[in-house]
Order: C-alpha cells, then structure tokens, then sequence
C-alpha cells in the first residue's frame, strides 16, 4: 500500500476554443423597411488553463489522455444577440508543475501554488457582428467577422521537487539509502536542469493513507563543495519543503562535527531553510562505532538494518499533522 507510481513528466496537447463567428442580420420591423444591421458578436473561445492543486501528488491523470480542447465560443444572432462565451478548461495540476513548450523548449511558467493559474492556450475572439462595419456610404453591410482559431500548443508538464521532506545530510551519511527504505521502490531520480546532481524522490502514505513525498538532495553539499551553485528555482523548491530531516553518520569520526558543517552549508545557502520543522536523525547504528552526541533530542536509526524506522515514521507524520 505504500508504493505509489510517481509520474513527473507528461507530454499533452492543448487547444483554446475557437471564437464565435459574428452575424450578419438586419431588423425587421414593420414600420421600418430598411431596418438597420444588428448581427452580434460570436463569443470568444474558452481557454485551456492550468490551476494548481496541493491534493494532487503526481502528474498521473495526465499520463493517458493526451489532447485538452477548451469550449467554442457561440457565433453572434440576430436582434445584436453576442454569443456565449466557450467555457475554460481547467486542468488541475500539482504543485511544483513546471510547463514548457514542446517545440520551443521555453519554460511557459510554474505552478508554485494552491489555485495559480497559468493560460496555456488562450481561445480565439470571436468575430465581430456586422453591426460594426455601418459606415456613411455602407449603411447596410453584409460584412462580418469569422472568429479565430484557439491557440494550440503541444506543452511538457514536469513536475519538479515539492515535497513535505527532504532529507540532507553529508554525502554517505545514508540519504539514499533512507529515502528507499522509506518508500520502497517508489523512490525515483529526478534529472533537474539547474545541477548536475540529480535528487531521489518518493512517496509514501501516513497511516491514515494520505500521501506524502520524501526526497533526497544530493545538491546541497556535494555539489557546494564541488563549487557547483544551485539554481535559484531549486532553492526556491527546497524552500517549500515542510520538514527538514537532518541526517548523521553515526559513524564518521566525529558526527558533531559533521552536524556543525552540515548547518553552516545550508546557512550559506539561506538561512530560512533552517526555520523549518527538523528532526535530526543519527545513522548507522548497526554499526559499532556508532555514536550519538544528540542523544534525547534525535532519532537513532540504521537505515540499512530498518533499525528505528518505524518511530521515525511516526515522527514525520506527527509533524506533518501539526
Ligand atoms: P548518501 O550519499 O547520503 O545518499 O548515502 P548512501 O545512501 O548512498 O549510503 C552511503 C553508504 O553508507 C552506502 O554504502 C550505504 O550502504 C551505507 N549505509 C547507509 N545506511 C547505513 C546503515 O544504516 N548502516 C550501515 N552499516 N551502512 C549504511
Ligand atoms: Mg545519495
């Protein structure tokens, strides 16, 4: 029950309604025999939007239908009667989706929040009635305006690290290794475009099944002292993470030390980071030159053994439920 197929790339179509055609109309009226023009306006077509939603985990209801048309808009009536606007076609995404055409490999925007929305294809106006071309030498004219095409994109979704806890730690400290014993098989890298080092992220379910995401961030260290700088769009994601699990070796040689260059790393990076939930986590306890500096204010573990596993879970949760 634990194990959730973790879908962070989708390739969809979208496609704007098409705007109402105008009309062309003219009065009848029984005591006017030349009544004037009065076809309306076709309404403009719907727009294909997406709309953030912090319930959803993964991209998944995206993976098999490929093509999202918003609604046309009505052609204009008679009597200056505009047509129905189409209605918009709101794709709800979760949060950390970033949008990207296909062809042109722009990054279109990123869905960072509950209910932002991003247009990704924006419907065609509708034309305009012929109630709008009446000029002095044209008093009735048989003019109107069709409406336009929708916009129609073919747009990569790629869902990008959001997750409720990221485990940092010195390289070898165990993250990867936690992340899998945490998740299972579900743990999977993510290729992010701003670094080179590639974070592991999965999923795994609270007792009452609701779903949170783990990861693990090589980035923060390795790629700081291999001078590599981070992305600011992945500070920013690691700055929505809810809890900050800070892991240990228990059996480096001294893990207070480590703890210490651990913090000032993050420190430089920024120093809100550490605002967060924490719990620090002390590995390797299987081992026999574990020690533990932290004592009561830690968790002890073996992530290898599965040793402490299952109070750490109950850790996380109760901190995610705060
Ligand atoms: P990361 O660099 O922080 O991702 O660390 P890894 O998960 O890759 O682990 C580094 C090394 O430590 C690997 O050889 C792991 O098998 C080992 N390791 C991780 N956790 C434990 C543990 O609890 N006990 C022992 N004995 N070895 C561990
Ligand atoms: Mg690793």
């Amino acid at each position: 029950m634990n194990k959730e197929y973790f879908v962070d790339y989708v390739k969809i179509k979208v496609k704007g309604g098409k705007g109402g055609n105008g009309c062309i109309s003219f009065r009848r009226e029984k005591y006017v025999p030349k009544g004037g023009p009065d076809g309306g306006d076709g309404g403009d077509g719907g727009s294909v939007i997406l709309e953030g939603d912090e319930n959803l985990m993964t991209l998944l209801d995206y993976k098999y239908k490929r093509f999202y048309k918003a609604q046309d808009g009505e052609h204009g009536k008679g009597k200056k009667m505009h047509g129905k606007k189409g209605e918009d076609l709101i794709l709800k995404v979760p949060l950390g989706t970033v949008v990207i055409d296909s062809k042109t490999k722009e990054i279109i925007g990123e869905i960072l929040s509950k209910e932002q929305r991003l247009c990704v294809a924006k419907g065609g106006k509708g034309g305009r009635g012929n109630v709008h071309f009446v000029s002095p030498t044209n008093r009735a004219p048989k003019i109107c305006e069709k409406g336009k095409k929708g916009e129609e994109k073919e747009i990569i979704l790629e869902l990008k690290l959001i997750s409720d806890v990221a485990i940092v730690g010195l390289p070898n400290s165990g993250k990867t290794t936690l992340l899998n014993r945490l998740t299972g098989t579900s743990a999977k890298t993510a290729p992010y475009p701003f670094t080179t080092l590639t974070p592991n992220i999965g999923v795994q379910r609270d007792s009452n099944l609701r779903r949170y995401t783990l990861c693990d961030i090589p980035g923060i260290i390795e790629g700081a002292s291999k001078g590599k700088g981070l992305g600011l769009t992945f500070l920013r994601h690691i700055e929505r993470t809810k809890i900050l699990l800070i892991l240990i070796d228990g059996a480096s040689d001294s893990p207070l030390k480590d703890y210490e260059v651990l913090i000032k790393e993050i420190k430089s990076y920024n120093p809100s980071i550490l605002d967060k939930k924490k719990i620090l986590v002390v590995n390797k306890k299987d081992l026999k030159e574990f020690k533990n500096p932290f004592k009561e204010n830690s968790i002890e573990i073996s992530a290898l053994k599965g040793i402490g596993i299952q109070t750490l879970k109950e850790k996380i949760e109760e901190l995610l439920n705060e």
